[in-house]
């Protein structure tokens, strides 16, 4: 089921109970602000998704309540784990979907990281 951004954030959701430990992923990189792992269902053969510890639904959310810390360490997670993967030779993809009608799924904030093939002008 695609998110209600009008909701708050629900932390029952898939990502959150990762963050939790309660449920497996297959980690990729982990620090204080972020945690990356393979997506479940790659679309690309590298498909990885690096979402923030704090509770934020979306890039919205993020953007609007997040610290300035939070934000920095978020998105320099996002580069080292692009970097560490080596794909800015051939170059990738970073995609987040925000709310409903961009077909979010899961109301944590993830961006994806689609690598490792040509990419046309949309993956997902
Ligand atoms: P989105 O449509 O942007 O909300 O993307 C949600 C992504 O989460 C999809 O690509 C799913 O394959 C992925 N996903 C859902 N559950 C899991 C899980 N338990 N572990 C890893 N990836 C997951």
């Amino acid at each position: 089921m695609p998110i209600d951004p009008t909701k708050p954030y629900d932390d029952s959701n898939i990502f959150a109970r990762i963050l939790r430990g309660e449920l497996p992923c297959k980690r990729i990189y982990e620090d204080e602000h972020a945690l990356a792992f393979h997506d479940i269902n790659p679309l690309a053969p590298v498909h990885i998704l690096v979402i923030p510890k704090g509770p934020y639904v979306s890039w919205d959310d993020f953007s609007a309540r997040a610290s300035d810390a939070e934000m920095a360490g978020f998105v320099r997670a996002v580069g080292k784990v692009a970097r560490d993967q080596q794909l800015e030779v051939q170059g990738y993809r970073l995609l987040a979907n925000i709310g409903k009608r961009a077909g979010q799924e899961v109301p944590h904030l993830h961006v994806h990281i689609f690598g490792g093939q040509p990419l046309g002008p949309m993956l997902a």
